[in-house]
């Protein structure tokens, strides 16, 4: 049972598309598992439906066709087929690298602002993690951890309210290791993704 779904404004973001592709990866990935996230989304899209409807539409000046390449572009191969979808799909770098004890880090190639990449941690091992201003998103694949929140298992999404100051900890529960998607939009960067910044980038 999903416990923690994004914010509100997360998912209107996401539903205009006005979130950065690794950011919005994430937030896909928690929708893969929760229905009631679906659910809104679907109602979010039908009000911007209704609200495009609302306006006159501006004359057409001939027929505008995306380009042929676009058209011929089907979804990219599956590269990851032991992560669920949208990861399959999602090139990664083939090296992990050490972040804190227990901790280990995987960067994603994904376009756009903001990074992202995959967090493993050995069961028990705990890591600082500095809340920053922006949004940054983890999503739970296996295991799961602690932290002021509540705990965290397979599905659930980490959406901290954006704060310069609030510090927390997160701590890997139970006796399987846990995999999360992690992904901010921030350039310079404080959390967890601030010390593997400093570390991998
Ligand atoms: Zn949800």
């Amino acid at each position: 049972m999903i416990r923690h779904h994004p914010d509100e404004a997360t998912l209107l973001q996401y539903a205009t598309g006005a979130m950065p592709e690794v950011l919005k990866i994430v937030t896909a990935t928690h929708l893969t598992f929760c229905t009631v996230c679906r659910d809104a989304l679907a109602d979010l899209e039908m009000l911007g439906g209704i609200l495009l409807e609302e306006i006159d539409p501006l004359p057409m000046c001939g027929v505008v066709r995306p380009p042929a390449s676009f058209i011929d572009l089907g979804p990219p191969p599956i590269v990851n087929p032991d992560l669920p979808a949208p990861l399959n799909r999602i090139p990664l770098r083939t090296r992990w690298w050490p972040v804190s004890a227990g901790f280990w880090w995987r960067m994603m190639h994904v376009p756009g602002p903001g990074w992202g990449g995959l967090l493993w941690g050995r069961p028990g091992s705990k890591l600082p993690r500095h809340r920053h201003r922006g949004l940054e998103l983890a999503c739970v694949l296996a295991g799961s951890f602690i932290d002021s929140s509540g705990e965290y298992s397979v599905g659930d999404i980490s959406d901290p309210e954006a704060s310069e100051h609030a510090e927390v900890a997160i701590m890997v529960t139970g006796s399987e290791p846990c995999l999360c998607v992690l992904a901010s939009e921030g350039m310079h960067l404080r959390g967890i993704l601030g010390l593997m910044q400093r570390i991998v980038g």
